[in-house]
């Protein structure tokens, strides 16, 4: 970003905007806002407005976490699901995997893994509202799917203690999605297997 002295500070301010998207560094958000400047304005129009449209329609479901644009979402207002399980994953994105799967219990979203690195805590995750809901009864397994990773594994082991002592049953998903890949990135029938192989905690 050499010449932003010289750019129009409307320019400067979109490349600014991009720059705080993820994976997106200053070369490529300047790439990508020239690119924008490019095309015709109802390319751009369009893109504008749907990033609009879909944050205000996005609602977060305060049960699950879930994103859906009716809340409490359409998984939590389900009376044909099974009530008495529980998946817990890290985002949104991971409840579509599953759902492809045919899994057809609830869910709930962490919105996020601890992360010593990024700094993110148990605090900063819904672990909280889990123990709530799971106080209130009704649930008889909970099962941990975040991701077979370093930090997916370490947040599993880290919420598995808290949910003693609360009567229910305590599984983590198998471990047949191969190491390094991600619950979005595997095949429907891997994710089935991993439930249907879950495995006690502790
Ligand atoms: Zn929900």
């Amino acid at each position: 970003m050499t010449h932003a002295a010289s750019r129009p500070r409307a320019v400067e301010r979109l490349i600014q905007a991009l720059a705080t998207l993820p994976g997106i560094g200053p070369k490529t958000s300047e790439r990508l806002a020239y690119h924008v400047l490019r095309e015709a304005p109802a390319v751009a129009r369009e893109r504008a407005e749907a990033i609009l449209a879909a944050r205000a329609a996005a609602k977060v479901c305060s049960r699950c976490f879930n994103l859906d644009e009716v809340e409490p979402c359409r998984i939590c207002s389900d009376a044909a699901r099974d009530r008495a399980r529980v998946l817990v994953v890290e985002d949104p994105r991971d409840v579509a995997a599953f759902e492809g799967a045919g899994y057809r219990g609830l869910y709930h979203v962490l919105q996020g893994r601890i992360s010593a690195l990024e700094g993110i805590r148990p605090e900063d995750l819904t672990v909280v509202a889990l123990l709530d809901r799971l106080r209130e009864g009704g649930v008889a397994e909970v099962c941990l799917a975040t991701n077979p990773d370093l930090e997916g594994e370490g947040t599993a082991e880290s919420i598995a203690p808290r949910l003693r002592g609360l009567g229910v049953r305590v599984t983590r998903i198998a471990r047949g999605i191969p190491a390094g890949s991600t619950i979005q990135h595997v095949s429907s029938a891997i994710l089935a297997d991993a439930i249907d192989g879950r495995r006690e905690l502790g």
